[in-house]
């Protein structure tokens, strides 16, 4: 790639640039302006990607998956808006709509007598960091007239250990108020054990990149086995994200995993196919 050579204006000090990185700056600006509008032009929904006991008897909870369908776009996954989201207070928005859109689902289905049935919801690292953090989901929960235990929250590691100080309380605060706190991605970030002990954490939610080998490799397995005693001898639940196949579906289950949440028993859906799962497990 070609290289420029650039004085800044006034200053004595060189930058390189590479007119690719240019190229992708300014479509990312441009996405960034479409993601304001998407808010008021509703162009974001959920979709619910269901969690069952590893024994696949029982449905337990559903994990709230922002989308965007943009009109310049079409559908945008959150794996590249949310992190464009992120540069700016816009994902603050966009998690307060999440939140609420959330909660309004999961008061859907309490009315519809499945308050057992919890809906976890993913939090970036710049909401929990607002001051207000906690008194906002307070209130979205209040207007929602939902119950606390009904909904999970969904945290990484990084994003606490950014500031532990801070964030514990937080968290802690919210687990008091009844809601269960999930730590999202988990052995993807720096997983101190020394602080592991001190989350105030319910449910670890094993990485995908675990889970992928877990079916050709013995050392692989031997691996989850031994996160998931250390979860429960923390006192936490274990959830396997991203079990696709059979095969890493009863290692899983040999490891003594509680709950899986992945493609072999089900795909992100749409509130209504949720409702319709709801009333077929509900038996
Ligand atoms: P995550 O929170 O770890 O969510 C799990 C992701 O794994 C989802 O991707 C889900 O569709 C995908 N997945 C689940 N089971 C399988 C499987 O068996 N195979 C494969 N290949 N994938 C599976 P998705 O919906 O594209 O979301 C990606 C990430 O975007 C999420 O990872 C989360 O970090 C972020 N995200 C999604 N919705 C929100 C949101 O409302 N707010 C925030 N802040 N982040 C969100
Ligand atoms: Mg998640
Ligand atoms: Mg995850
Ligand atoms: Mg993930």
């Amino acid at each position: 790639a070609a290289m420029y050579a650039a004085k800044t204006a006034g200053g004595s000090c060189w930058r390189f640039f590479m007119p690719e990185l240019l190229e992708k700056t300014t479509e990312d600006t441009i996405m960034i302006n479409n993601l304001h509008r998407a808010l008021e032009e509703n162009e974001f929904f959920l979709q619910y990607q269901p969690q069952f006991t590893a024994d696949g008897s029982k449905l337990a909870g559903f994990e709230a998956l922002i989308r965007w369908k943009s009109q310049k776009y079409g559908l945008v996954s959150p794996g590249k808006f949310i992190p464009l989201a992120e540069r700016s207070w816009l994902i603050n928005k966009i998690g307060e709509w999440v939140l609420a859109e959330g909660c309004r689902f999961a008061q859907k289905l309490a009315q519809l007598g499945h308050e057992e049935i919890k809906v976890a919801i993913n939090i970036s690292p710049r909401q929990i960091k607002m001051n207000n953090f906690v008194d906002n989901v307070r209130q979205i929960i209040d207007a929602a007239h939902v119950f606390a235990p009904q909904i999970e929250i969904e945290v990484t590691e990084s994003m606490i250990m950014e500031n532990l100080d801070a964030n514990i309380p937080k968290l802690e605060t919210l687990q008091k108020d009844g809601m269960n706190l999930a730590l999202d991605d988990f052995g993807t970030g720096f997983s101190s054990l020394t602080y592991l002990r001190t989350l105030p954490v319910n449910y670890l939610k094993i990485d995908k990149s675990f889970i992928d080998k877990i079916a050709i490799s013995e050392t692989q397995v031997k691996l989850v086995a031994t996160i998931i005693e250390l979860g429960h001898a923390l006192g936490m639940k274990i959830v396997a994200e991203g079990v696709e196949a059979e095969e890493q579906l009863v290692k899983i289950q040999e490891c003594g995993c509680d709950y899986v949440q992945g493609y072999v028993f089900g795909k992100p859906l749409s509130e209504e196919a949720a409702v319709a799962l709801c009333k077929q497990y509900d038996k």
